[in-house]
């Protein structure tokens, strides 16, 4: 069922700097995150597209062309894709964190509109290369019951019994790319990310995951003068914390070379929510009393990425060692609340 057999070198590269990109979900996280990427690296044409209002992106760039529309609307997707694309980055879902995906299962499934209109659109003006972000949430529970867990392996969303809402949303997208690439030869590059983290993102409000919220939690305690932060769950749960460079890197990796996946980027360096604290406190220099909430959405017991086939066709994985991630984005998340602070 996979088509990822094959191994990549750079003259396979499909990109070039004069491509029409198009990112879609620019003014979130990961979005703002590969508009900057690609600027870096000389592209030109960039198309940046988000519903939020342009003063709420996490980063936004006055040389590349910002449209502000709902891509849940078919005659929004055919505008930004107007005149033809060679390249597009679908990163636009309606998500968040464990909190959120628990409590709002319809509108995470309702994204399959902006994943749909878009597959259309991008069909009928030809596009080269269409990427689809998908999430690690489409794994089957039972082989996540244990914290003691086994890395996960592409072909484990099968049979299928993924996160509700979210993560069926994700996999039904998946599947769609797939069928429009066999049926309407439209190439197609599915990625499933791992907790992806850094700066730049949601911190607090809801959306945010797990790396934040801690970096959050703590900093606020510091800021507060108190000593005692809430954990949600038992702190036992075991993950693995995808660096923002990292998810770039893999992202525009599997578009350059158009490889369809479903290919994890992941980060493999398992640790508990606990360790993870441990971590954040070490960065801070404090040491603080935890609470721990059993009630609070915590989501699977464990989860980690097999890496077996990313570096088979990538022949790269995901490797910024989690302190050196967390270091960064704990000092943004602090400057940012610093600021507002002192404001
Ligand atoms: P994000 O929430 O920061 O960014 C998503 C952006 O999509 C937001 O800015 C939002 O306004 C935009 N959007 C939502 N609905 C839209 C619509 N109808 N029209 C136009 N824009 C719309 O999230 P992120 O962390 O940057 O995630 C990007 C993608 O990666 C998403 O598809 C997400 O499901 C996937 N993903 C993220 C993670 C992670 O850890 N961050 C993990 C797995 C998968």
């Amino acid at each position: 069922m996979l088509n990822t057999s094959c191994s990549v070198s750079a003259d396979r590269s499909r990109s070039t700097k004069n491509d029409v990109v198009v990112v879609c979900g620019a003014g979130g996280f990961i979005g703002g995150h590969l508009v900057a990427s690609l600027r870096r690296d000389g592209i030109t044409n960039i198309r940046a597209v988000d519903q939020k209002p342009l003063d709420r992106w996490f980063q936004r760039f006055d040389d590349v062309e910002n449209f502000q529309v709902d891509l849940q609307e078919l005659a929004a997707c055919r505008r930004v894709l107007h005149g033809g694309a060679q390249c597009v980055y679908n990163l636009a879902a309606d998500m968040g964190g464990m909190g959120f995906i628990e409590y709002n299962k319809a509108l995470c499934m309702l994204s399959v509109l902006i994943n749909t209109h878009l597959l259309k659109a991008a069909r009928d003006v030809g596009v080269e290369r269409f990427f689809f972000a998908s999430s690690a949430c489409v794994y089957a529970a039972d082989k996540q019951a244990s914290p003691d867990v086994i890395p996960l392996k592409e072909e484990d969303a099968y049979p299928a019994m993924p996160e509700d809402g979210y993560g069926w949303e994700k996999l039904f997208s998946e599947r769609m790319c797939r069928h429009f690439t066999e049926d309407f030869d439209l190439p197609t590059c599915v990625a499933r990310y791992h907790n992806v983290y850094g700066s730049h993102g949601s911190y607090a409000g809801g959306r945010e995951k797990a790396p934040a919220a801690i970096c959050r939690k703590v900093i606020s305690a510091q800021l507060e003068g108190r000593n005692e932060i809430e954990i949600w769950g038992d702190g036992l749960q075991t993950r693995s914390f995808t660096y923002i460079d990292d998810c770039i890197t893999g992202t525009r990796m599997m578009s350059d070379h158009c490889i369809p996946g479903p290919l994890n980027i992941g980060s493999s360096e398992l640790v508990t929510i606990n360790q993870l604290v441990d971590l954040v406190e070490e960065i801070a220099g404090v040491k603080l009393k935890r609470r721990y909430n059993l009630d609070a959405p915590k989501g699977v017991n464990g989860r980690n990425s097999d890496n077996t086939k990313i570096r088979a066709v990538l022949n790269w994985e995901p490797a910024i060692r989690l302190r050196e991630g967390m270091e960064k984005t704990y000092r943004w998340i602090y400057d940012e609340m610093a600021s507002l602070v002192t404001r």
